[in-house]
């Protein structure tokens, strides 16, 4: 069996983070970790911590750091992420986040963060024609990739909608966000050595290529398994 990988992906709103990292969460069959999958189940349940996070969601804010350290802290401590590792998406988002990583994996170091790149204009488009699964999340789009049945999920079969955030305010606040709090971690990583650029333009088979060279290349794991 493959053995396994500790990946961040990171990259702006729109630059195929989601569909990437579930690609890369099955060639290297570890847990795909995605805080907003997290979050928006947490809302679908009307749980008092789905109602809390809602109000960040629908108005493309960040849920506070604490809140979302704490999560991620309890789901990477669980046994499939400690030994085989895990695809991280969506996570960390902040400076203070990026550093609590570090903390919650210590002594195990990550394999490569990978830094989707793609221009502001182009993910423009691809936000708008975006649906999700609301079941499963798994993604699609209206003009490349649409469901084979009109708003059913190919995967499971859940109702295939528009994201509550994916209006024009929320994704310019999103976007706004991103350049603020989490560009910066792109020299962050850089500085400690782990982050490759990959352009994210081309079919999802070319970039998923682009991407397992990239992560085989950086590798240095023999100890999972
Ligand atoms: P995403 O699906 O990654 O675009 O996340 C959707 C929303 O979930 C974001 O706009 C935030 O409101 C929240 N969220 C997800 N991940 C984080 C994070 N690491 N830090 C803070 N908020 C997050």
């Amino acid at each position: 069996m493959n053995p396994g990988a500790r990946i961040v992906v990171l990259g702006k709103q729109g630059a195929g983070k989601g569909t990437q990292a579930v690609r890369l969460s099955r060639h290297y069959v570890v847990p795909h970790v995605a805080t907003g999958d997290t979050f928006r189940a947490a809302v679908r349940s009307g749980s008092e911590f789905g109602q809390k996070a809602k109000h960040y969601l629908d108005a493309g804010d960040l849920v506070p750091d604490d809140v979302v350290i704490g999560m991620v802290r309890e789901r990477l401590h669980r046994d499939d992420a400690v030994h085989r590792g895990f695809i991280l998406d969506g996570f960390p988002r902040t400076v203070a986040q990026a550093s609590a990583l570090m903390e919650i994996i210590d002594p195990h170091p990550i394999d490569v963060v990978l830094n989707l790149e793609i221009y502001t204009s182009e993910v423009l488009g691809r936000l708008a024609s975006r649906r999700v699964c609301s079941d499963c999340g798994a993604n699609f789009s209206v003009t490349d990739n649409p469901p084979r049945v009109p708003g059913i999920c190919d995967v499971c079969g859940g109702d295939v909608v528009q994201r509550d955030d994916d209006t024009e305010l929320a994704i310019r606040r999103r976007l706004e966000l991103y350049e603020r709090e989490t560009a910066p971690l792109i020299e962050w990583f850089e500085g400690r050595g782990l982050l490759t650029s990959i352009v994210g333009r081309g079919t999802p088979d070319d970039v998923t290529r682009r991407l397992v060279l990239e992560v085989d290349r950086r590798k240095i794991r023999p100890d999972v398994g």
